[in-house]
């Protein structure tokens, strides 16, 4: 009997995956701080707002770790500002590239974001980012593809 629990136990895992372990509070101020410098110090949906918040893509209450790869700056609080609509839209957030789905990597989850162009301006576009503080752009079919059947 306990060799069929032991069984089931690991096919759950290998298709669960490996458990991410879960930050230390040193890793976790350092998880702000590399998504502080990702972002430049700019809200990710507007660009200009202030105060700024260093907010979790996939809520904590989901299970959303404090890493790099799950956080991005926005501006106000879980009531104001761009913070405030994310929160308050789930919906919009998710199709725009805000939220990441509770069963979602945010590793492999599409952000929306600013980029610097040549000229010195910003635009927006898409990218996956990961838990150094890197950021791939990806385009607007790769970002479709990758949340494809996920958006309400
Ligand atoms: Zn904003």
């Amino acid at each position: 009997m306990a060799a069929l629990r032991r069984r089931a136990l690991q096919l759950a895992e290998a298709v669960i995956g490996p458990k991410v372990p879960k930050p230390t509070k040193a890793q976790e101020r350092q998880a702000y701080d590399i998504a502080l410098a990702r972002d430049e110090g700019r809200c990710q949906k507007c660009h200009r707002g202030t105060p700024l918040t260093r907010d979790h893509r996939l809520n904590r209450s989901q299970g959303g770790l404090t890493t790099p790869a799950n956080l991005q700056i926005l501006c106000g609080s879980g009531t104001t500002g761009c913070h405030g609509e994310v929160t308050h839209d789930l919906e919009m957030a998710l199709r725009e590239g805000w939220r990441v789905p509770a069963w979602a990597d945010p590793l492999r989850w599409p952000a929306a974001r600013y980029f610097a162009t040549p000229a010195g301006t910003v635009r927006k576009g898409w990218a996956l980012y990961d838990n150094a503080g890197g950021v791939t752009e990806i385009t607007d079919d790769e970002a479709r593809e990758l949340m494809e059947g996920a958006i309400p």
